[in-house]
């Protein structure tokens, strides 16, 4: 059921919110940077703005940081990040509303965010005594080789407003451990979340005690700010986490002065239903990966395939979803689907639906629903059925827009699958071994996630995320994500009374 949003004040809500978390009122309540709600559409607050200068001087600040912390044993640096992840226990509750409000999630989602949070810090605490490096077989008698890993310095991260809180915490947990100073540039549409969480470590870092100050620090402003952090020489790595034409702005520039980075760009996910699949399992998996989010996340599901033998049992399930599901202000209602970001997102969303519609898609949903506030958009989601992956298929659009296709050969649906730029998350519905396995294998999916009976979206913190090709080829989070914010070398020690050279090298001075 779809329920007007109107009751609640809003913006009185979020001061209450932030002076909760802590963030002082002089920080939102004026400034040149305007900072909407999506649940409303109304203005909530106001934020000063960082000059160039002030960015300089912010790095300046974390580097200094950072020539401390690099100093602090690791496993000391952990009890840094498990105060935070207390911290972000004791604030869920606020920090997951803030995240509602800022980005229109519904609650559970916006908690769901702040969880990811702490679990990170989890993951990074244990990992802060697990920054191995390898002892290696040297061919010199006498000699031993190993790698250790050192901190790298100030690491950037730059955000995009459908992830306003996780991002950071997924980037600033490993960096911390990992020894680094972190300068944070979180999205236009979502400077709030940033400062609640800015102000959520400073409680961490007085209890820890001994923080450098200006360890992690949050620069507000535009794209560009983000660019000032993209050029500074003091900024070895930056995360870098929005659209594929923002990474290829991003990536040459950081390339150009040989610094690091990881790009977590557009996706544009698909799935593939089997003809042996559950299909009851896959119809929840594919509602929440396609309409979750009000489709703004980056591995929301946007293209499935669906076998012949199937579609039919499937499709008109999954269109009776589309109509029924319900949409609503996450603030005030127990709605699935919450608002758009805002305007520009809705005219993106209908334009794509236009060029289905031209291309033979026949549209379910996709209107927009009238909540009776103006600025607000809020939308039914969209399921097209599309004659094959023709324009706008191809390209991502950052709202509920499902494209649904029908396939007859295997082969045919796994091209088509990876005839896309981008290359993130990536499912198949199957109980057949051997179609999963080959989904998985060398030449199936060509996605940095792959699954099976699971949708697209949803990942848990303790494998690396990130995609391959348009998406950047980044990887951030579980797994060994941390080797990305540590440098490396390779030591080797003689203890011998020779010198021996490697090769079998000789170069004799007498
Ligand atoms: P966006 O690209 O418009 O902005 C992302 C961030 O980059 C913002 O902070 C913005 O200010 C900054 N930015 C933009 N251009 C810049 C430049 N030239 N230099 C420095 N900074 C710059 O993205 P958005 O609309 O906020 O987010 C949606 C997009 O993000 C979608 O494409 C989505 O798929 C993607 N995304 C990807 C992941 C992932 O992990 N792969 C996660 C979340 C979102």
């Amino acid at each position: 059921m779809d329920t007007p949003v109107n009751k609640i004040d809003v913006k009185r809500e979020t001061a209450a919110l932030l002076e909760k978390l802590g963030v002082e009122a002089s920080a939102y309540i004026s400034g040149d940077l305007a900072s909407f709600t999506p649940v409303t559409g109304d203005q909530i607050a106001s934020l000063k703005t960082h000059s160039t200068a002030d960015a300089e001087k912010i790095i300046d600040k974390a580097d200094e940081a950072f020539r401390k912390w690099r100093l602090v044993p690791a496993p000391k640096r952990g009890e840094l990040v498990r105060l935070l992840g207390e911290e972000l226990r004791a604030a869920k509750a606020d920090l997951g509303r803030l995240v509602s409000i800022e980005a229109g999630k519904i609650p559970s989602e916006g908690l769901g965010e702040v969880q990811e949070m702490i679990d990170i810090c989890d993951f990074a605490v244990g990992l802060s005594r697990q920054l191995y490096g390898l002892t290696i077989a040297t061919e010199r008698p006498g000699h031993r080789m190993m790698e250790t890993w050192h901190p790298l310095g100030v690491v950037g991260v730059i955000s995009a407003f459908n992830f306003p809180v996780a991002v950071w915490s997924w980037n600033a947990a490993l960096a911390l451990v990992c020894g680094n100073a972190v300068v944070w540039k979180p999205s236009e549409k979502t400077p709030l979340a940033a400062l609640a969480c800015n102000a959520i470590f400073a409680r961490a870092a007085k209890k820890f005690g001994d923080a450098p100050e200006g360890l992690s620090q949050v620069l507000i402003g535009d794209r560009a700010i983000g660019e000032v952090l993209v050029d500074s020489p003091k900024v070895p790595l930056v995360s870098a986490t929005g659209s594929t034409r923002m990474g290829r702005e991003v990536g040459p520039r950081l390339a150009k002065r040989f610094a690091r980075s990881i790009l977590e760009l557009g996706g544009n996910n698909a799935g593939i239903v089997c003809p042996s699949a559950d299909l009851d399992m896959a119809l929840r998996a594919i509602a929440f990966g396609a309409m979750g989010t009000a489709g703004q996340r980056c591995t929301t599901l946007r293209r499935l395939f669906v076998h012949e033998s199937v579609y039919d049992a499937l499709v008109p399930r999954l269109k009776k979803a589309y109509t029924s599901v319900s949409v609503g202000s996450p603030l005030e209602t127990s709605a699935l689907v919450g608002p758009l970001i805002d305007k520009p997102a809705f005219e993106h969303m209908q334009k794509a639906l236009k060029e289905a519609a031209n291309n033979g898609g026949a549209i379910t949903g996709g209107e927009r629903v009238d909540t009776g506030q103006a600025n607000a958009y809020y939308v039914k989601p969209a399921l097209v059925e599309m004659p094959k992956q023709v324009a706008p298929v191809t390209e991502e659009t950052f709202a509920p827009i499902l494209y649904v296709m029908k396939y007859s050969d295997f082969d045919e649906a796994l091209r088509d699958h990876n005839a896309v730029g981008a290359g993130l998350s990536s499912s198949i519905f199957t109980l057949d071994l051997q179609e999963a396995e080959r989904f998985l294998s060398v030449d199936g999916s060509d996605c940095g996630i792959a699954n099976v009976n699971i949708g697209t979206s949803g990942a848990e913190i303790g494998g690396a995320f990130g995609g391959e090709k348009e998406t950047g080829g980044g990887r951030e989070s579980g797994s060994d994500a941390w080797k990305a914010y540590m440098r490396r070398a390779t030591n080797t020690v003689n203890y011998s009374k020779a010198l021996p050279l490697a090769q079998g090298v000789s170069f004799d001075i007498e």
